[in-house]
């Protein structure tokens, strides 16, 4: 399959020791859905609040599944606190599948 242009040039890869630049990513991503090239399926948080929730501690991994409306595949970016994020494309099966876990409650690690 060729690189699709919408997720596949997502990822933005970090300068440091990160496969991938959390901001610039989550930037990228937020950039598409708003285009409406790709649409958030499920996910912990919506992609605005990801890093806020990521820089709290507060939820050990940060998952989001979107789907991609160029291709039709389901991507997903995922953080992790003191790891690696994790950009890759998922079966739409496992958009349910994954083991959600509750998010605590907006107002103790939001930034407005
Ligand atoms: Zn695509």
């Amino acid at each position: 399959m060729d690189d699709c242009a919408t997720c596949d040039t997502a990822g933005v890869p970090s300068a440091g020791s990160l496969p991938w630049d959390i901001d610039a990513t989550t930037k990228a991503l937020i950039q598409r859905v708003r285009a409406g090239r790709m649409r958030e399926l499920r996910h912990d948080v919506p992609l605005d609040d990801m890093v806020a929730l990521l820089e709290s501690d507060q939820h050990y991994t940060i998952s989001s599944f979107m789907e991609c409306l160029d291709c039709g595949r389901v991507l997903a970016w995922q953080l992790c606190i003191r790891g690696n994020p994790i950009l890759r494309h998922a079966d739409v099966e496992e958009v349910d599948r994954w083991r959600w876990s509750p998010v605590p409650p907006r107002e103790r690690w939001a930034r407005s």
